[in-house]
């Protein structure tokens, strides 16, 4: 469950930060790695801060495994995956890389589904493969 930022009613409880503990399902769709799937759900340890002009900063860690078949020698390979991300969320316009929030609520499928993708490698390789 990806829970929202209820930013509007954060600002009028004068609570400027928080922290956010979370699993989710990644899409299976955003992984092209040939014999590998995730192996777990994906475990978010996000912070986020409230600016004076409403704007969200989210920052953290996405932690997930992936699972399957080494891409040189075919050997079954997991690894565990963890990556930085971050994400400005704005009621306005937004800039470049920047999302858009509505309705007063940051939702973060979003910027969870860009930071999973990015955190993907190019190939999964066994435990052999990778000292060589
Ligand atoms: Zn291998």
């Amino acid at each position: 469950m990806i829970p929202a930022i209820a930013v509007l009613k954060a600002v009028a409880e004068k609570k400027y930060a928080g922290e956010l503990s979370f699993s989710f399902e990644p899409d299976p769709a955003l992984l092209d790695i040939p014999y590998v799937t995730f192996g777990s759900p994906v475990r978010a340890e996000l912070a986020y801060e409230i600016f004076e002009d409403n704007s969200v900063e989210v920052r953290g860690t996405l932690t997930f495994t992936l699972r399957g078949l080494c891409s040189r020698c075919l050997a079954e390979a997991e690894r565990e995956i963890r990556s930085e991300a971050e994400g400005v969320f704005v009621a306005g316009k937004p800039e470049d890389d920047e999302y858009v929030y509505r309705g007063g609520t940051v939702e973060l499928s979003e910027f969870l589904r860009d930071s999973v993708m990015f955190a993907l490698p190019q190939r999964l390789l066994c435990g052999t493969c990778e000292e060589e």
